[in-house]
């Protein structure tokens, strides 16, 4: 490959890392390339690879690659004293291709369609009031939750906020959304299904209220308020992130590098 950028996570280490890498790229002769990279290298945690996907996802053929600054993460391949190797794999070795799909969500609002994308998860919490949702499997109604929220991952976002509400770990090579619920109301009154509700990757999931004040989408670490919108349907995008692995890494790794 021959034009790459690099995204750093603005503490010290990580930028002089990432300025390491630029260096060697540069002495031989590859470009620094902000518009159209073929391969964007992050240096950070998820976090930093998540907002370089962002940055980057309208690019359909570029490549990710991930140095992490504290321990091994799920996007990440690389630890900080193994950046000598990084560099020459980059500047060596032609890498395997990982592709993920990412997540899509339609927001409609009146007339108007806004679409967002995910690579961990679509969410929508309300933390100040009850939420009320009607959800739709492909356009047929599973139940109506009450509580705060509902979350919808794939498998890379299955060990991301995902985990930490109680839904399960999916591994690599399972294409699948994952629909969890976020502190559901479960008493003589109200029932949802409660269990973390796990689906074919071509489903179609719909959540609609009459009522999202207070509400607010979020997309990884983007948010936005959701307070006069009426419905949301979230599905597999047909775009996917690309993922450059130079090397395999052990998943069971990965999990026990977690906690
Ligand atoms: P961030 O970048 O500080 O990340 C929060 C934590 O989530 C970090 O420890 C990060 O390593 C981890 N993480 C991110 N993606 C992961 C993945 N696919 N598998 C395992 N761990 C992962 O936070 P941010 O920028 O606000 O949000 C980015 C992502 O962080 C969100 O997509 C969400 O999944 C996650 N997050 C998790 C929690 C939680 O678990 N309670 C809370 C907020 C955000």
């Amino acid at each position: 490959m021959q034009r790459f950028y690099i995204v750093e996570k603005e503490d010290l280490g990580s930028r002089e890392l990432g300025q390491k890498i630029r260096t060697a790229l540069i002495s031989h002769h590859k470009e620094i390339d902000e518009n159209n990279p073929q391969c964007v290298v992050t240096v950070g945690g998820d976090g930093t690879f998540l907002h370089a996907v962002h940055k980057f996802k309208h690019i359909s053929e570029v490549v990710f690659v991930g140095l992490h600054t504290g321990t091994l993460g799920f996007f990440t391949n690389y630890e900080k004293d193994e950046v000598d190797t990084l560099i020459d794999h980059l500047l060596n070795q032609t890498p395997v291709i990982e592709s993920t799909h990412l997540i899509e969500a339609r927001i409609t609002h009146e007339q108007t369609v806004t679409i967002l994308e995910a690579l961990n998860e679509v969410r929508i919490e309300n933390i100040v009031r009850t939420q009320e949702i009607q959800v739709y499997i492909n356009q047929e109604l599973m139940e109506i939750f009450r509580g705060n929220g509902l979350c919808v991952s794939g498998q890379a976002g299955s060990t991301a906020y995902n985990r930490s509400i109680g839904g399960a770990i999916i591994v690599p090579g399972i294409d699948v959304l994952q629909l969890t619920e976020i502190s559901g109301i479960h008493n003589k009154a109200y029932q949802s299904i409660r269990s973390p509700l796990v689906l074919p990757k071509d489903t179609s999931i719909t959540l609609i209220s009459d009522n999202f004040k207070g509400a607010k989408i979020l997309y990884d670490h983007h948010v936005l308020d959701l307070d006069d919108v009426s419905k949301v349907e979230i599905i597999t995008s047909t775009k996917k992130v690309n993922m450059a692995r130079y090397r395999p890494t052990s998943y069971i790794k990965r999990l026990h590098c977690l906690f």
